[in-house]
């Protein structure tokens, strides 16, 4: 079986030790296949909602990394799907991903010509299907209501229907860890009728993910020592060991890995394939996506974070933000010099970078390195000034650790950097609250009231006064608050002379009050996040005025955007 692999499967490169475990642990497989479901199981994120743009998007993403198989959806399922595959063929151009859809087998009772999810997978034009089965006895008997011969029947039915329709077979078994627990002799009989049928990989699911690694290898190891058919791992992350879990499998014998880039999924997620490729690649020298793209994980991550609109978690493995930040003068300068003393793996394999944090706490060493890293010359004199105007800055309030492009803008300047894109002459914010039709408002008496009256309408309008390339204008827009109105009418001004602009947004806007405790009364400080889609920055602002904090936040903001696009 297994003819027109990606991959060849070979076992017997290495021979690896069991250790403490009880199993065996036989031989590494030089290489997996990755299989990607964010469009499908990773969908079921709760406020996780793709378009169909949004799903042919990620999939060019994950195409662009690399990984073998794209598990598009559910046909038939929901009217989105059936549209994802439709368009599929003639708008998405794979160059290394198969795409694959994903049903279930026939149901109890029917035949295989007569059901309709079989008929709405072999229309769904993939040459890959994925199948799922019951191989938890209980849940035959229980939720299904069927009998456990019927159940093997389905299986076989079904893959072979879809065999004789030209396509290759995955088999996942739902709940196959807790299954082989309870009956294995019933679990290994749907793997067998599915191999028998001409299954080409049996996928074996934590779909509960209640499993640990060693249940996990134990369970990979009895299967492999009954069949000899390809086998596949999809594991969720209820118990925190979703990779690891995929790792523990691959080391018995599994040669398919499924999961989420970025680890999505319902509710705890599923096995994160941005922590399990560099894990297989680097660590346990599997081959995964072609070796030359692992410098793609990074970048492609936090594209598809962008494109379900979920923030990266800066403290993600190998491509988080944080993950290989470093803070505090000693370390900082010891990183200079021995890098692999204080990093598990240099950083640019995945496509991440060392990022030095800088904060009042900072050293010369530390600010030196960090305009280094931004390709600056700042000779001593220079570094100590900019000590001086962070520790003051800092004690206003601003924080640029967590604000890495205003940071860099005052780097730029301090080594005489003076942007020109546009100088501004003014701006001005009004907040309007109309009370509407249903009477006075009591609780509106200031124009940042929440307005809790049915009719209640608050609209923001900014005006901006600028000079771009030596003309002066002038623009006004609305907007749901004054950041977004002024972002609104900024954008207006200057957006004509720069139109990479309209590639840029504002992803977040987080306010914080501070006391500073001396007495005059609080500050606000602003941090507002930025991308362009491939890279995120944050800026900051602090005044006395939330108004005036924002702006200096959404300033430094389009000023760092037009700075990286070469404006
Ligand atoms: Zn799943």
């Amino acid at each position: 079986m297994s003819t027109d692999h990606q991959h060849q499967h070979t076992h017997g490169g290495h021979s690896h030790r069991a250790g403490a475990h009880d199993y065996r642990v036989p031989e590494l497989p030089e290489a997996v296949d990755i299989f990607d479901t964010t469009l499908r199981d990773g969908s079921q994120q709760e406020g996780l909602s793709l378009t169909v743009d949004d799903k042919l998007r990620v999939a060019e993403q994950l195409d662009h990394l690399g990984v073998a198989y794209i598990e598009g959806g559910w046909p038939g399922a929901n009217p989105k799907d059936d549209e994802f595959f439709r368009r599929a063929p003639a708008e998405l151009k794979l160059g290394t991903s198969t795409l694959v859809a994903f049903g279930s087998t026939r149901r109890a009772g029917v035949r295989a010509d007569d059901d309709t999810v079989l008929r709405k997978l072999v229309d769904a034009g993939t040459s890959v299907v994925c199948i799922v089965a019951k191989s938890w006895d209980r849940h035959v008997t229980d939720a299904l209501r069927t009998t456990l011969d019927e159940a093997v029947a389905m299986v076989s039915d079904s893959v072979a229907h879809l065999r004789e329709h030209g396509k290759r077979v995955f088999l996942d078994a739902e709940h196959f860890f807790d299954g082989y627990r309870g009956n294995p002799d019933f679990a290994i009989r749907v793997l067998e009728a599915a191999e028998l049928a001409g299954a080409e990989a049996l996928v074996l699911c934590d779909t509960n993910g209640g499993s640990l690694p060693d249940d996990i290898g134990e369970a990979v190891a009895g299967v492999r020592a009954r069949t000899g058919a390809s086998l596949g791992i999809h594991c969720h992350n209820d118990t925190g060991c979703a990779v690891a879990n995929s790792l523990v499998a691959v080391q018995a014998g599994v040669t398919q890995v499924q999961g989420c880039v970025n680890g999505y999924g319902e509710r705890a997620g599923n096995a994160d394939l941005s922590a399990a490729i560099p894990d297989l690649s680097l660590k346990l020298r599997v081959r995964t996506i072609p070796a030359d793209r692992l410098e793609r994980l990074a970048p492609v991550a936090h594209h598809i974070a962008e494109l379900v609109n979920i923030a990266p978690n800066p403290q993600q493995p190998y491509v988080g933000a944080s993950v290989f930040a470093h803070k505090g003068g000693l370390h900082a300068s010891a990183i200079a010099r021995r890098a692999d003393l204080y990093e598990h793996i240099p950083p640019s394999l995945v496509g991440n970078g060392t990022r030095v944090v800088v904060s009042e706490m900072a050293g010369r060493s530390t600010l030196a390195m960090k305009a280094a890293e931004l390709d600056l010359e700042l000779d001593g004199e220079v570094v100590g000034r900019v000590l001086d105007e962070l520790k003051r800055l800092e004690h206003e309030g601003y924080h640029y650790e967590v604000a890495d492009g205003s940071l860099e803008l005052l780097l730029r300047r301090a080594a005489g950097w003076e942007p020109d894109y546009f100088q501004v002459e003014s701006f001005r914010v009004i907040t309007d609250h109309d009370g509407g039709d249903s009477g006075p408002a009591p609780e509106a008496q200031g124009a940042e009231g929440p307005g809790e009256g049915r009719d209640d309408r608050v609209t923001t309008e900014a005006t901006v006064k600028v000079h771009v390339r030596g003309t002066r204008t002038v623009a006004t827009a609305e907007g749901n608050g004054p950041v977004n109105a002024l972002d609104a009418a900024l954008r207006e001004a200057i957006g004509p002379h720069y139109p990479a602009l309209s590639g840029v947004h504002l992803t977040d806007y987080r306010v914080r009050v501070l006391d500073t405790g001396r007495g005059t009364g609080a500050v606000t400080r602003v941090l507002v996040d930025t991308s362009d889609g491939e890279r995120t920055w944050t800026t900051i602002g602090v005044s006395e005025n939330i108004i005036e904090a924002s702006w200096q936040a959404l300033y430094d903001s389009i000023v760092y955007a037009l700075l990286r696009t070469g404006a």
